[in-house]
């Protein structure tokens, strides 16, 4: 039992199955002995005792029908009834000859029996012969006589000869009858044994190796039960080589990979839980950051305001003390005049002429310098302002004529400077003309007045739509821009170079950007010093409903 226990349920089962099959087959192997020797039985009655007996029966009956045929010689009339009776005697015996021959074949018993018994015919023969010859002589009534004597009585011999012979058949048929009854009885003891044996055998091989597999199953299903219950850390534990064992190890291992998800559930619900409150503090710092954006954007347009009234109303003292100083310029020097005429004592005039022919005008050259910077200021101030404040009307452009009448405005500086402008086919875009206008002047004036001395200028032009949004540039190979500077060209009042010839207050690009910024666009650069610098500015091509662009990157 334990060897079959450590065998795989496939394995046992085809063990199980071959035991009742190699049972069924020794049955079946059994049944056809036993049919082959029971056929036996009746192919020996049937070939021997039986054949025989009709043999003796056959030859009894021609025996008489040849005495009939005998009768029929002796009356015949005529010499063809005769020949016929002869005929009929011949063919008869021809018969019982061939009968014979089945007997000397088929009798079990003593051959010698069947040898007299034909002697007894062939002797009737030759009496039957000496009748012909006395009928064929005439001699009807000695042919007669010798019938009725010697011939009737060797009828009787040949009957006496035959029946020991049937006699003996008779027994022997029932003997081999009785055999085959008492021999059938056996087989079917036997053949019922066997069926009770195999089937028992089979009951049994089917209940060991159903037990085998249906027991550990039980036991298999009550654990379950346990780890079903909750108890994850339950082990089936169950070392067994088959399947069962495979299941129950692999059922462990289940469990035991379910606990450790479960801790790892576990452990993600609390990082949910983290993130959720995560989560609602980012909301809350959101709603706060848009609560200070919107603080931010109220105080800035506060500031904007500020500004702009600031820089208007300090605009009238500015002009105050500009004309009080050229005022103070013209009275200091009719004075330097009055006292020119008038005799004051050395000492007096040693101390007040050198204030007022040198540090009075200087005092006043350096206010009068310093209110027309902040007067330069104060109008940038008012110009930001103004841009921020002003207006958008969005229009759909025409970016090739637009460009070509900033060109044409500015056609003196690029001839007078030798400078190369270039344009490309440029697609349209959304945006308010006079701001966009402003933009591109400011960028074609920046690229004239940024060139590089020692090359003749080039200025390029292109633009394309890109998803979203509509991207133009304007190349120029002018004095670039050094990296640590390309941020703050944007802010306010930066230039690069304070000291710088050329013409400019550096708000150019703050306007610019301020205005893309009113039309959700950007402005960036790329710029090399000695190689020259690419402006980039980027609309939304359905003028500012979608997102705001970004820039894509290799422009
Ligand atoms: P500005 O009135 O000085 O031109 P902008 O705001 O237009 O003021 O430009 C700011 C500064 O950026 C300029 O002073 C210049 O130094 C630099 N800059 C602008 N455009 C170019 C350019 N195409 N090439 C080189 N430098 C430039």
């Amino acid at each position: 039992m334990g060897w079959i226990l450590n065998q795989k349920i496939g394995m046992r089962l085809r063990y199980g199955f071959g035991i009742v099959v190699a049972l069924v087959l020794v049955l079946g192997a059994i049944a056809i002995v036993e049919m082959n020797a029971e056929a036996g039985f009746t192919r020996d009655l049937h070939e021997h005792p039986l054949k025989v007996s009709n043999a003796v029966r056959d030859i009894r009956s021609e025996v008489i029908a040849i005495k009939r045929s005998v009768q029929d010689l002796l009356l015949a009339g005529s010499a063809g009834d005769i020949q016929a009776a002869i005929d009929e005697m011949d063919q008869r015996e021809k018969t019982v000859t061939s009968l014979f021959q089945v007997l000397r074949e088929r009798y079990l018993g003593d051959q010698r029996e069947v040898q007299a018994a034909y002697q007894a015919f062939a002797d009737w023969k030759l009496i039957r012969q000496e009748e012909i010859e006395l009928v064929g002589k005439g001699q009807k009534a000695a042919a007669i006589e010798i019938s009725n004597g010697k011939g009737d009585d060797q009828v009787d011999a040949i009957e006496a000869r035959i029946a020991p012979i049937s006699d003996f058949a008779r027994a022997k048929a029932e003997s081999f009858y009785r055999d085959a009854m008492r021999y059938r009885r056996h087989h079917l003891l036997a053949m019922s044994g066997l069926i009770v044996l195999i089937a028992g055998a089979s009951i049994v091989t089917g209940t060991m190796i159903t037990r085998s597999i249906t027991d550990p199953i039980g036991q298999i299903i009550g654990e379950m039960g346990k780890v079903g219950g909750g108890n994850l850390g339950h082990k089936i534990r169950m070392d067994r080589a088959d399947e069962i064992g495979h299941l129950a190890r692999a059922f462990d291992a289940m469990t035991e990979n379910l606990q450790k998800t479960t801790a790892s559930r576990d452990e993600l619900n609390a990082a949910n839980q983290q993130l959720a409150a995560n989560e609602q503090q980012l909301r809350a710092a959101n709603h706060e950051l848009k609560a200070n954006a919107a603080e931010l954007s109220f105080r800035n347009a506060e500031l904007q305001s500020i500004v702009y009234t600031v820089s208007h109303d300090l605009k009238s003292p500015l002009v105050n003390i500009k004309g009080f100083s050229e005022e103070l310029e013209v009275q200091g020097c009719k004075l330097i005049k009055h006292l020119s005429l008038v005799d004051l004592p050395e000492t007096i005039r040693q101390d007040v002429m050198p204030l007022l022919e040198e540090e009075i005008p200087k005092s006043l050259h350096f206010i009068q310098a310093s209110t027309v910077k902040m007067k330069g200021l104060l109008d940038g101030f008012l110009r930001v302002s103004k841009i921020r404040s002003a207006p958008i009307q969005k229009e759909t452009l025409d970016m090739n004529a637009l460009v070509k009448s900033v060109l044409a405005t500015m056609q003196y500086q690029i001839e007078t400077g030798g400078v190369t402008v270039t344009v490309d086919d440029l697609p349209p875009c959304m945006g308010d003309a006079g701001q966009i206008n402003q933009v591109i002047s400011n960028l074609v004036d920046n690229a004239l007045k940024y060139r590089d001395q020692n090359r003749p200028g080039t200025i390029h032009i292109s633009g394309r739509r890109e998803g979203d949004c509509i991207t133009f540039w304007v190349s120029d190979n002018g004095i670039g821009i050094d990296p640590r500077h390309q941020d703050r060209v944007f802010e306010m009042f930066h230039r690069l170079d304070p000291n710088c010839p050329v013409s400019g207050d550096g708000l150019g690009l703050t306007i610019a950007s301020r205005i893309l910024d009113r039309h959700q666009g950007r402005i960036r650069l790329e710029s090399e010093p000695g190689k020259g610098s690419t402006f980039y500015i980027s609309l939304p091509s359905d003028g500012g409903h979608s997102a705001a662009p970004t820039f894509t990157r290799g422009l």
